[in-house]
């Protein structure tokens, strides 16, 4: 009791004379643990429950200079490989002695989708990795990690970016998502986040869920705990294009300048082309899907973007463009089931 009573006094002491102490220590994400200006590597260990468990790679890199903490993740889709190629890029390059702050990089949440090329869902309980926010602790395999993920990286994060790209059935051109909460410096905030990334097509995002504990997706989840995110997208089709690449990789370090985490000026998007809706175009019927136009491609209403034939080669449906817009994403190969996305038309509308 005494000796415990001395240690309580020691540790006190220690708190109060502060800074040195606490400047040495080490930022600790589940295996991974880092000191001021270390970087390391380690994984987050998901326990079994009703199916397996798994481990999840994360890097935690500790900057040499205090500041905010900024979460990256990618790969919660696992074949949307070139969002993690660029994380696995940005964990090599990122340098320890020049960060202010801390950056915690989960590059592939979706291990099981990535090892097994199974797009869009994870194979073990064929949920969407990027649905299930804030996740439960007591649930499957996808809940699991989104609740781990939620308490080990949303809630110790001060800003997030969420990355993802077309899946390997999606042709799409690199956008970000402006997420439009309705709170007025948050979005001021989440805005300059999104321009300081760069990517020139933005999307408005505004119909979003604003209940924390029905958040649903993983940017969601830190912005409705009143942490700035966004998202991101680059690459298409199961390709690791070096542009889409680049882009991710440049637009993570300009934001890390806009955040003050790294020394120099934000590259800053000027003029980007704002997207105020986005409209689904889907197939009436099962068979063999061709296009018409690729992605990016610009359309006017009733423009014919593709058509789907029957095993035959007759024409059996031909998709319009419901409005004037972008096409952000067109469907990949020829496989086409009914109700499966043809593309997403983006409308453009005047700066927000
Ligand atoms: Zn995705």
């Amino acid at each position: 009791m005494k000796h415990h009573r001395a240690v309580t006094l020691i540790s006190i002491l220690l708190v109060l004379c502060g800074a040195p102490a606490i400047a040495q220590s080490a930022f600790q994400v589940g295996t991974a643990s880092a000191k001021p200006g270390q970087k390391a590597t380690g994984f987050l260990e998901v326990t079994p429950g009703p199916d397996a468990g798994t481990s999840i790679p994360v890097a935690v890199v500790s900057g040499a200079k205090p500041g905010p903490v900024l979460a990256l993740v990618s790969g919660s889709h696992g074949t949307e490989y070139a969002s993690i190629i660029a994380l696995e890029k940005v964990i090599q390059a990122i340098d320890p002695a020049q960060v202010s702050g801390t950056v915690i990089i989960v590059p592939l949440v979706n291990i099981q989708s990535f090892e097994q090329k199974v797009p869009h869902v994870n194979p073990i309980d064929g949920k969407s990795m990027n649905r299930y926010y804030p996740g439960r602790q007591d649930g499957s395999q996808t809940e699991r990690v989104s609740w781990l993920i939620t308490k080990q990286i949303v809630e110790r994060s001060d800003y997030l970016v969420d990355y993802h790209g077309g899946d390997l059935d999606e042709n799409l051109r690199p956008y970000a998502y402006w997420p439009k909460s309705g709170n007025a410096q948050q979005d001021s905030i989440t805005r300059d986040m999104t321009l300081a990334f760069g990517l020139d097509h933005i999307i408005i995002w505004s119909d979003r869920p604003k209940d924390p504990n029905a958040s649903r997706y993983l940017d969601n989840t830190a912005n409705t705990r009143g942490k700035p995110a966004i998202a991101v997208e680059a690459g298409y089709a199961g390709t690791v294009q070096p542009d889409d690449v680049a882009l991710l990789v440049n637009g993570t370090f300009s934001l890390m300048r806009y955040l003050k985490m790294l020394p120099g000026p934000a590259t800053v998007v000027e003029h980007p082309v704002w997207i105020g809706k986005i409209d689904t175009v889907t197939s009436e019927r099962p068979g063999i899907f061709y296009p018409l136009v690729q992605r990016g491609t610009y359309v006017s209403p009733g423009m014919k973007i593709g058509y789907v034939t029957d095993y035959f080669g007759n024409v059996i449906y031909e998709a319009k463009a419901p409005a004037a817009g972008v096409i952000l994403d067109i469907c990949a190969g020829p496989t086409m089931k009914k109700d499966d996305t043809i593309a997403n038309v983006g409308e453009i509308t005047t700066n927000p």
